[in-house]
């Protein structure tokens, strides 16, 4: 059903909203929009420019109006839960909500589909990630949530590596005891060396976020042969972290996967369609040319 329709004869058309400050910059209204245009789906997406002050207002707003579901980002991730009515165990764990659906009786659900979206993009693209020890840079929003979906997953071992300490020391106590995962910190002083097979390593921090030439202290061994580098950085997308890994024969897997997934995921619990990936990905390529 297109929008006409929906208007004309009902039922009116499903609303979704990106709720952040600052949100000016934010693509995900226009890969949503394509999506659901691409589905015949009638739902409208609109982003909204959200103060701290104005949060528990603004979920009010959203029950109000009837919001089907929304998108939650920075800096609302973590304070909105209180204003939820549940939360998944992904937005449990990681402690921060990205996506919010509506139960059938009007509640709100708080999801996390950051770590949902690495997770998809890894299991897809990496067969035996069970097995690989699974290092991970950085101890924020985007490292908690990939740390809660590899533990839920019951990933083999998952060592989290942090400018600072206290902050991994944290994040791998809310994650211990979880299921049969080893999550553990390692230090990070000076240059971290990565001369090992069989690992799968995870640039979560947001070092080389729209700055081609930043990059975590990481030394990679010449020669690799079987490690697999992530980063969530999605702009740009060939980051220096991945372009180091590469050069040291590394496969790699970039952040606009994950965004895309991420969204696709949100997509699939609003609507039980399944988007069209590629196009959410050029959606965002050109959202990106045009800043
Ligand atoms: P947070 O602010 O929560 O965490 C930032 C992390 O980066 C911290 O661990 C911080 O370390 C570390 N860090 C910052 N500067 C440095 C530095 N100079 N050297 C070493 N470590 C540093 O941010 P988020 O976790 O929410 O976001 C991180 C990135 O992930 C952002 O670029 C964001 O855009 C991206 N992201 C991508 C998604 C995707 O779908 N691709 C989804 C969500 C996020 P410390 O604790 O020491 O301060």
């Amino acid at each position: 059903m297109d929008t006409l329709t929906a208007l004309m004869n009902g039922p009116l058309s499903p609303l979704y909203c990106c709720i952040g400050d600052p949100v000016v910059g934010n693509p995900t209204q226009y890969m949503i929009e394509q999506a659901f245009a691409a589905l015949g789906y009638p739902g409208r997406y609109v982003t909204i420019h959200i103060p701290a002050k104005d949060l528990e207002d603004a979920v009010k707003a959203i029950r109000t109006l009837g919001f089907a579901g929304a998108n939650v980002t920075t800096p609302h991730k973590q304070t909105i839960i209180p204003f939820l009515d549940t939360l998944t165990d992904s937005a449990h764990l990681s402690g921060a909500v990205n996506c919010i659906t509506r139960g059938e009786d009007g509640s709100l659900i708080g999801d996390n589909t950051d770590g949902k979206g690495f997770f998809r993009t890894l299991v897809s693209h990496v067969p035996d990630w069970q097995e690989r020890t699974i290092l991970i840079f950085g101890a924020g929003g985007a490292a908690a949530a990939i740390t809660a979906e590899l533990v839920l997953a019951e990933a083999k071992e998952v060592v989290i590596i942090n400018r600072t300490e206290e902050r991994a020391q944290a994040l791998v106590q809310r994650m211990q005891s979880i299921s049969r995962t080893t999550v553990r910190t390692a230090l990070w002083n000076g240059t971290y060396p990565i001369n090992e097979d069989r690992l799968i390593v995870v640039q979560a921090t947001s070092v080389g976020l729209f700055d081609e030439e930043v990059v975590i202290d990481v030394s990679f061994k010449t020669g690799l042969t079987d490690v697999i580098a992530c980063d969530v950085v999605f702009n740009p997308v060939k980051t220096k972290f991945l372009s180091l890994a590469e050069e040291a024969g590394a496969v790699t897997l970039d952040g606009l996967g994950m965004l895309v997934e991420q969204g696709a995921i949100a997509i699939e619990d609003w609507t039980g369609k399944s988007p069209d990936r590629l196009l959410m990905k050029s959606a965002l390529e050109h959202a990106f040319s045009a800043r």
